[in-house]
C-alpha cells in the first residue's frame, strides 16, 4: 500500500509518495495559487495526486489515503477555521479533498504534522511524547502525545510562538500582543534583537557592516566569538528556554526537538539554549533531551503521510 503526504505552504505545496513503511518513493512540488481566494489550492493538489497514480500505474485500491499539512489551526474533524497565507476562511479540507480525489483524507496544522513527521522517521523516532519547536520566520509548535498529534479544542494546541516570556517588551507582535516568544525566537525576531543590540552597544561587530543583518548572520558571527553576537544569541536562549522550561511543565515530553531555517545554525544553538532550560526547568525535566530535528523540509510530508496512515 501506499499514501501521499502533501505540505502545503504560503509559495509551493510540497508532495510526497510513500509506501506504508514510511519509504519515500517519490517527492516534487507545484506552486500555490492563492489567486481567486486560493480556491485551486486543493483541485491543483487532487490533480497532481491522479497525474503521479497514472505516471506510476498505481490504482485506487493500492492508495491507503492522502495527509495534508496546512498553514493554519485545523480541528480533528479537519476543518481549518483560517489560512491567512491561502486566502482561505472557514474550510472543510478533509471533505473536499476526499470528494475532489475519491481517497481517505487527513488533515493537520503544518506544525504539528511536521512534528509527527520527526516521530515516525526523523530525529525523535521511536519516541511517544514530543515537543518539537519550529524556529522559522516565525515560531511554531507541534505536540506529540502517545505517538499521536494533540490538536487542542481549536486545533490551535502547540502555538507556543505566541507566549508572552517579556511583559517588558514595548513594540508589538503580528498577533498583536507584545512579548511574544516569536518576537525575540523566531528568523525575524533575533534579527530584531540584533539591530537592537547594535543600537544600543559600541562593541566592533562584524554585524556592523551588513546591510540587512539575520539571524543567520548572528550565528556566524557568534561562531567566530563575535561579542555582539553572542549577547544577542544569550537573549535568545534565555527566553526561548523560559518557553521551554513553561511547556515542559505541563507536557513533560520524552525529548524536546528544534528545527526549523534557525536551527540551521546547528548544535551551537542547542548548548546556548541547554544552559538555561537546566536552569529553569522544574528538576524532574532538567534532563530532559534537547535536540535538533533532522527531516528538514520534509519532514511536513513524512507526517502528513503518517497522518492519514494512523487515521485509516
Ligand atoms: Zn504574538
Amino acid at each position: 500500500m501506499y499514501c501521499f503526504g502533501i505540505d502545503v505552504g504560503g509559495t509551493s505545496i510540497k508532495c510526497g509518495l510513500f509506501s506504508e513503511n514510511g519509504a519515500l518513493e517519490d517527492k516534487w512540488e507545484i506552486p500555490t495559487r492563492t489567486e481567486e481566494k486560493g480556491e485551486h489550492i486543493l483541485p491543483d493538489i487532487a490533480e497532481a495526486i491522479q497525474k503521479k497514480m497514472q505516471e506510476k500505474n498505481l490504482k485506487k485500491e493500492e492508495i491507503k489515503g492522502v495527509g495534508i499539512g496546512l498553514p493554519g489551526p485545523v480541528t480533528d474533524q479537519g476543518e481549518i477555521l483560517c489560512a491567512v497565507n491561502l486566502y482561505w476562511g472557514r474550510k472543510n479540507v478533509e471533505e473536499e479533498l476526499t470528494r475532489l480525489t475519491g481517497l481517505p483524507s487527513k488533515a493537520g496544522n503544518d506544525a504539528n504534522v511536521a512534528a509527527l513527521g520527526e516521530v515516525w522517521k526523523g530525529a525523535a523516532e521511536g519516541h511517544e511524547n514530543v515537543l518539537m519547536v519550529t524556529l522559522g520566520t516565525g515560531v511554531g509548535g507541534g505536540i506529540i502525545l502517545n505517538g499521536r498529534i494533540h490538536t487542542g479544542v481549536h486545533g490551535a494546541a502547540g502555538e507556543i510562538g505566541h507566549a508572552n516570556v517579556n511583559p517588558h517588551e514595548t513594540e508589538s507582535c503580528n498577533c498583536g500582543n507584545k512579548g511574544c516568544l516569536e518576537q525575540v525566537a523566531s528568523a525575524t525576531g533575533i534579527a530584531r534583537l540584533a539591530r537592537q543590540e547594535l543600537a544600543a552597544g559600541q562593541d566592533e561587530s562584524v554585524l556592523r557592516g551588513l546591510e540587512d543583518v539575520t539571524a543567520k548572520d548572528v550565528f556566524d558571527a557568534y561562531k567566530q566569538g563575535d561579542k555582539t553576537a553572542a549577547k544577542v544569541v544569550d537573549t535568545f536562549a534565555r527566553y526561548l528556554s523560559m518557553g521551554l522550561s513553561s511547556f515542559v511543565s505541563v507536557l513533560d515530553p520524552d525529548v524536546i526537538l528544534i528545527g526549523g531555517g534557525v536551527s540551521r545554525a546547528g548544535q551551537v544553538l542547542i548548548d546556548c539554549v541547554e544552559k538555561y532550560y537546566r536552569q529553569y526547568a522544574f528538576p524532574s525535566a532538567k534532563d530532559t533531551p534537547i535536540i535538533l530535528a533532522s527531516l528538514g523540509n520534509d519532514a511536513g510530508i513524512y507526517g502528513a503521510a503518517r497522518l492519514v496512515i494512523q487515521n485509516t
